[in-house]
């Protein structure tokens, strides 16, 4: 099946509560420019260098410039030029010091970037993301001294399920997810800074599981796009 009638196929299942955010990493310009002519709009990368150069060669086609890009990878903290510029939403704030590292950049280059806050919820230790406890503490940081981060919007939480065939356990992963981003949602009802409507998870594997479960984005590459080309 080509890229096109994925997209229109997913779309198609998908809730129009659920917006597609097609992961393009590894694949190339060509195969973004499919999905685009298919009417996709949401990409996302999941390494700097690769987006800064993907829109660069969009650019110079004159190609895709009203394409949102989102960052959906582990970010260091001396990429983010590479990154900030080109993003509508940072999905993948996964430490206290890259949040930090992102606000001070935003703040030198006149910005404000919207992001998501990781949270580690696979049982796989080699996942990213914060513990609940520790997403909370930053959250009632902001939300108590919110003139320190002037160039910071949270807008919600991203996550992981395990990677598994055990769909009760990712069931239970989502469900985890979702009950913290209720109960922040709640909490922290009164700072302007702190929106927790978007709820990223669902991945090729899990997405009908996710689309069930509240997710607002499901990030979707290789039942897109076929088997990444590494
Ligand atoms: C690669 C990636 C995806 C997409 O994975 P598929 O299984 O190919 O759909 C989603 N989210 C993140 C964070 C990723 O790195």
């Amino acid at each position: 099946m080509s890229i096109s009638s994925k997209i229109i196929e997913i779309k198609n299942e998908l809730p129009s509560t659920v917006k597609l955010v097609a992961v393009s990493k590894f694949h190339p310009v060509d195969a973004i420019l499919q999905a685009y002519d298919a009417g996709q709009r949401i990409f996302a990368e999941n390494r700097p260098q690769e987006l800064k150069s993907k829109v660069e060669t969009l650019d110079q086609m004159g190609r895709g410039t009203d394409i949102q890009w989102h960052f959906i990878g582990h970010l260091q903290t001396n990429k983010l030029k590479m990154v900030l510029p080109y993003v509508s939403l940072v999905q993948s704030v996964d430490t206290r010091k890259l949040f930090d590292a992102i606000n001070s950049w935003a703040q030198a280059n006149g910005r404000t970037i919207p992001v998501l806050l990781e949270m580690h919820i696979a049982s796989e230790e080699s996942k990213q993301g914060f513990s609940k406890q520790d997403m909370d503490a930053l959250l009632n940081d902001i939300s108590t001294s919110p003139d320190k981060y002037p160039g910071i919007e949270v807008k919600g939480i991203m996550g992981m399920a395990s990677l598994t065939d055990d769909t009760e356990q990712v069931r239970q992963e989502f469900a985890s997810l979702t009950s913290a981003a209720d109960e922040f949602a709640q909490r922290y009802a009164a700072s302007a800074k702190i929106s927790m409507k978007e709820r990223s998870f669902g991945m090729s594997g899990d997405y009908r599981i996710a689309a069930g479960m509240g997710s607002t984005m499901v990030r979707i590459g290789t039942a897109i796009f076929g088997e990444r080309q590494y």
